[in-house]
């Protein structure tokens, strides 16, 4: 099963995805977190889109495909994936499918969790995430459980990330408006595109995915 977990920034797929990754087997294929292993690694490629990713702009479609082609085309993948944050544009859609047709695999769904643009800038306005294996958190909403000690690995330390500042949120809903959405009716007219309430507590919002999974 080949998943796309689609919404604005903030809606909680990540989170999601991880739920889906354990509970189905599936491999989540996050492209922000490939571009910010680059980043962190110190290569070229990575010093060169870190100042995008701070500001809240796209990546270069051609860069991201690249980056995500290497994940499908791995042996891991065969399995199934939930992509999740990829597609983001309709050239990066286009892409897809083509990379999809090449390894020979389908794409089951495309699930749109659907939110509301001014609580999504309170969530992202608080979450961090574990430093070592990327569980995520929010200040108000989902702390860990046991003080300051991650719930899945038991780790101590917690990231937050630049582009979570409050002029970079701001870009990332406009680009999410001007070239995410776009995406909508390509894969509506598909007929594989689901919508379920982003905005429910987080594990009504995984129960409305199993939902539409089992379907
Ligand atoms: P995310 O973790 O999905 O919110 O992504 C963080 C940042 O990584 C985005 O704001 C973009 O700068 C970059 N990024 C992630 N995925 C993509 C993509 N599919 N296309 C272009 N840029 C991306």
């Amino acid at each position: 099963m080949n998943l796309i977990l689609l919404g604005p920034p903030g809606a909680g797929k990540g989170t999601q995805a991880k739920r889906l990754e354990q509970a189905h087997g599936l491999v989540q294929l996050a492209t922000g977190d490939m571009l910010r292993a680059e980043t962190a690694s110190g290569s070229g490629l990575g010093r060169r889109i870190k100042a995008v990713m701070d500001s809240g702009a796209l990546v270069s479609d051609e860069i991201v495909i690249e980056v995500i082609e290497t994940r499908i085309a791995g042996s891991d993948a065969k399995n199934g994936v939930i992509l999740d944050g990829f597609p983001r544009t309709i050239p990066q859609a286009e892409a897809l499918d083509a990379m999809l047709a090449r390894h020979e695999l389908k794409l089951d769904r495309v699930i749109l969790m659907e939110v509301d643009e001014a609580a999504l800038i309170d969530r992202l306005a608080g979450r961090f995430s574990c430093r070592s294996c990327g569980a995520s958190y929010h200040e108000r909403y989902n702390r860990p459980k046991q003080g300051g000690r991650c719930d899945v690995c038991g780790a101590f330390e917690f990231v937050y990330r630049p582009d979570d500042k409050p002029e970079a949120v701001a870009r990332r809903f406009a680009v999410y408006r001007e070239q995410t959405a776009p995406i909508l009716p390509y894969y509506e007219a598909k007929g594989i595109l689901s919508r379920i309430d982003g905005m429910a507590e987080i594990d009504e919002v995984t129960r409305q995915i199993e939902a539409v999974i089992a379907r």
